[in-house]
């Protein structure tokens, strides 16, 4: 819950950004709000695409029907985690939940 009240806010923020006013020397410059969005959402697709690709690297056990697998890079991203256990739906028999990595 606390993380998605902190993405409403940034993503509120970034809304509300519509320009700014950058210092450099003497001089002042507005900077529009995009050129600060911009770098920021293409460096955190990169970042969550990378962190993504990692964890998907890694093979994952389910429990109940004890087959490994590898998650999908977009499946990985997005899943919610304690230590090193993720939350995947398994692809051999469907069942959704914690899931170690195999060592
Ligand atoms: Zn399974």
């Amino acid at each position: 819950m606390k993380k998605i009240a902190f993405a409403l806010l940034l993503i509120a923020l970034v809304f509300s950004l519509t320009s700014c006013k950058v210092n450099w020397f003497d001089r002042q410059y507005d900077v529009p709000g995009w050129a600060i969005a911009f770098p920021v959402v293409v460096f955190s697709a990169v970042v969550w695409f990378s962190a993504g690709k990692h964890i998907a690297s890694k093979q994952y056990v389910c429990p109940n029907c004890r087959q490994s697998f590898y998650p999908k890079w977009w499946q990985a991203a997005f899943s919610l985690h304690m230590n090193g256990d993720r939350v995947f739906r398994c692809p051999h028999c469907g069942r959704k939940g914690f899931c170690s990595p195999l060592k």
